[in-house]
């Protein structure tokens, strides 16, 4: 989609330090991590939410990604956060997984 930071990523446009990719989906690490390993999961195609995900596949796509590169790159323990509206922190509207790890993580997030 036009002026989607994360579609220009996916379509190459812009840079992204691009850790995995398959024909669906893509992963880059997060311009301002959070945590030493923070990577952003995504479909290639332009989805702005968890609420809009209505393809299963895709939604299977998406889980299946964050495990292999976490098999790839040696993740053991990590979080999974999908954000989802404004309220809960969403702020690019390009369906997203964040992979945090490196550091321990305190639980309940604020
Ligand atoms: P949200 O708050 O929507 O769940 O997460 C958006 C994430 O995207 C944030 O962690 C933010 O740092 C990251 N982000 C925003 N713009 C860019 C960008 O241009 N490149 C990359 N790699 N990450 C971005
Ligand atoms: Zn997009």
């Amino acid at each position: 989609m036009d002026n989607c930071i994360f579609c220009k990523i996916a379509n190459k446009e812009i840079p992204g330090n691009i850790v995995y990719e398959n024909e669906d989906i893509i992963a880059f690490n997060d311009i301002n991590p959070q945590a030493p390993v923070h990577i952003l999961v995504i479909p290639k195609k332009h989805i702005e939410s968890l609420n809009e995900l209505a393809d299963k596949n895709l939604a299977g796509e998406l889980l299946d990604s964050v495990r292999e590169i976490c098999k790839k790159l040696n993740i053991k323990d990590y979080r999974t956060v999908i954000n989802t509206g404004k309220e809960a922190g969403q702020e690019v509207f390009h369906i997203h997984l964040h992979i945090l790890s490196g550091r321990p993580l305190k639980w309940p997030p604020g």
